[in-house]
């Protein structure tokens, strides 16, 4: 089943511990589909201006994404530099240019609104709730978004988390959107909200799903190799709704295979610069580092006899 990726199309510079890169490809819905083409047939759809390069599009439609519903708008491509420091799980934004953003108003096609899976990667909640309200009869929808959106439009992400299905945001987001350091706390008030199921992702400590009746910690994984954790929340989110699309079970047992699927893109994604990693990226090595995380996860019961 196919999967419809919503979100920004950007140029980021951004300087991590190791190295500064200006102008490179970024965006949350470039970062989700490159890791969900993996798995399922993917479109994109997300604002792109005038002066977005070529070869970008080139890669894009390298890798089998489907660019049909992309259209460059008058102006410039939307922006993001940031920073991080030792503590890369927390970026710091020093600029966001909207840009074309600000006139993105995207209308979907008769087959695009029947998409089974979709994702609204982090964009304007206004946008996304457009586009939900566009949608036909969807099997799975799941949402992210960050700061930059819940100071300037909390009203609208509340919207947007009373129609999804997932909702994913990391966790200095979800403490800053619930207003409580208590992370399951947090979680169970968007649930409350009206999100069927929270993923809260903790970068290099994993991920943490919440739903009414369930709670699954997927495990961190010792990252011998990162130099730019940006877009890991997005290729997270990619390899997420990719395997479940691939799969079409939205059974618990697949869920949690999913969530370790999205981590196991995400540890891929931060090892090099923008998309750099993914583009080397081969089937065999997912397949194995998921082997490595299921490994880290397991352990055995305690006997009856410590207690004894
Ligand atoms: P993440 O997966 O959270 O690291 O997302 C990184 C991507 O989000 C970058 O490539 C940025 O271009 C993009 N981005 C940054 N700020 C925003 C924003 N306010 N809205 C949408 N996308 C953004």
């Amino acid at each position: 089943m196919s999967v419809l990726i919503i979100g920004t199309i950007a140029l980021d510079t951004v300087e991590t511990p190791f190295g500064k890169k200006q102008d490179i490809l970024g965006g949350s819905a470039v970062h989700a589909a490159i890791s969900s083409s993996f798995f399922a047939p993917t479109r994109i759809i997300g604002p792109l201006g005038e002066d977005f390069p070529e070869e970008h599009l080139t890669f894009l439609k390298s890798r089998g994404i489907d660019l049909s519903a992309l259209k460059k708008m008058k102006g410039k491509t939307f922006r993001w530099s940031g920073f991080y420091e030792f503590d890369m799980n927390q970026a710091h934004t020093r600029d966001t240019q909207l840009n074309v953003l600000l006139d993105f108003d995207p209308k979907l096609d008769e087959e695009t609104k029947k998409t089974p899976f979709v994702f609204l990667a982090n964009l304007d909640p206004e946008i996304q709730l457009k586009v939900i309200s566009q949608l036909k009869g969807p099997k799975l929808v799941a949402s992210d978004t960050m700061d930059f959106w819940i100071k300037s439009k909390r009203e609208a992400l509340h919207e947007v988390v009373k129609k999804v299905d997932f909702l994913l945001i990391n966790e200095s987001e979800i403490r800053m959107f619930m207003e409580t350091p208590n992370i399951p706390l947090a979680a169970k008030r968007l649930l409350e909200l009206g999100a069927k199921a929270v993923i809260v992702k903790q970068g290099e400590h994993g991920a943490l799903l919440f739903t009414e009746n369930a709670h699954f910690s997927a495990p961190s994984y010792p990252q011998a190799q990162f130099k730019d954790p940006t877009g890991a929340g997005d290729s997270f989110a990619g390899g997420f709704i990719g395997y479940l699309a691939k799969t079409g079970d939205l059974s618990e047992g697949n869920i949690r295979r999913a969530l370790i699927v999205g981590s196991v893109m995400a540890s891929f994604n931060i090892e090099d610069f923008s998309l750099d990693r993914m583009k080397r990226l081969k089937k065999h090595e997912i397949g194995e580092r998921f082997e490595e995380f299921k490994k880290f996860s397991e352990f055995e019961a305690l006997s009856a006899a410590h207690f004894a």
